[in-house]
């Protein structure tokens, strides 16, 4: 198969193109190939779920069509060039791809003219097979695929705090719906302790 077009896609946004860009192609023709999918071109029958960002990250949407904003792809950033591909609708199968342990050191054997580690593997990624490349794994998901993709639209209040949450990401708990920053779980916390709007009030009334 010609990767070209793919190379170019995910590199248009891109000022270069480079290897993890060409990881996340080849990863994602490899995911669907396992699932016997094709890439989803409007469809959401696939769901990626990459283990990181960045480029390998747009590689992998050239290769699958999958993105955050179609809602079928997802991150669980663990700092890994490697995700997991689900067919959601029909079989359900679920498959991890993820680089061999020596995949940088087989890459070398691909491109014994280049001595620049970077360009061996961009040139080898491009040719390497599948088998010498990747490892894939069945898994299965420890949420349900249907709590994964839950349903878009839907929209709840958050008892403590106010705001909206949509796409049943509410916690419901002892008859409270609470948006996960309110359980405790927040990636944040108020770098004062009180909001910008009773700061900014405040100020006003000392005026
Ligand atoms: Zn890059
Ligand atoms: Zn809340």
């Amino acid at each position: 198969m010609n990767i070209q077009p793919l190379l170019e896609k995910s590199s248009r946004d891109h000022s270069h193109l480079c290897p993890r860009q060409i990881l996340g192609v080849r990863m994602g023709l490899c995911g669907l190939k396992a699932l016997g999918l094709s890439a989803n071109q409007g469809s959401k029958r696939l769901l990626v779920i990459t283990e990181t960002d960045g480029c390998f990250a747009d590689g992998l949407t050239a290769a699958t069509d999958c993105t955050i904003g179609h809602r079928t792809l997802r991150v669980e950033d663990y700092g890994k060039a490697a995700a997991t591909f689900v067919d959601t609708q029909q079989t359900g199968l679920t498959i991890r791809v993820a680089p061999a342990l020596d995949i940088r050191e087989q890459a070398y054997q691909f491109a014994p003219d280049e001595p620049r580690h970077y360009f061996a593997q961009m040139q080898a990624y491009q040719v390497m097979p599948d088998g010498v490349m990747f490892t894939v794994t069945e898994v299965q998901l420890k949420t349900p695929i249907e709590a994964i993709v839950s349903r878009p639209g839907v929209r709840v209040n958050c008892d403590v705090c106010g705001e909206e949450i949509m796409n049943e990401r509410e916690v419901r708990q002892n008859g409270t719906m609470l948006c996960r920053a309110c359980t405790g779980h927040a990636y944040y916390q108020l770098s004062v302790s009180l909001s910008i709007y009773e700061l900014l009030h405040k100020k006003n009334l000392h005026i």
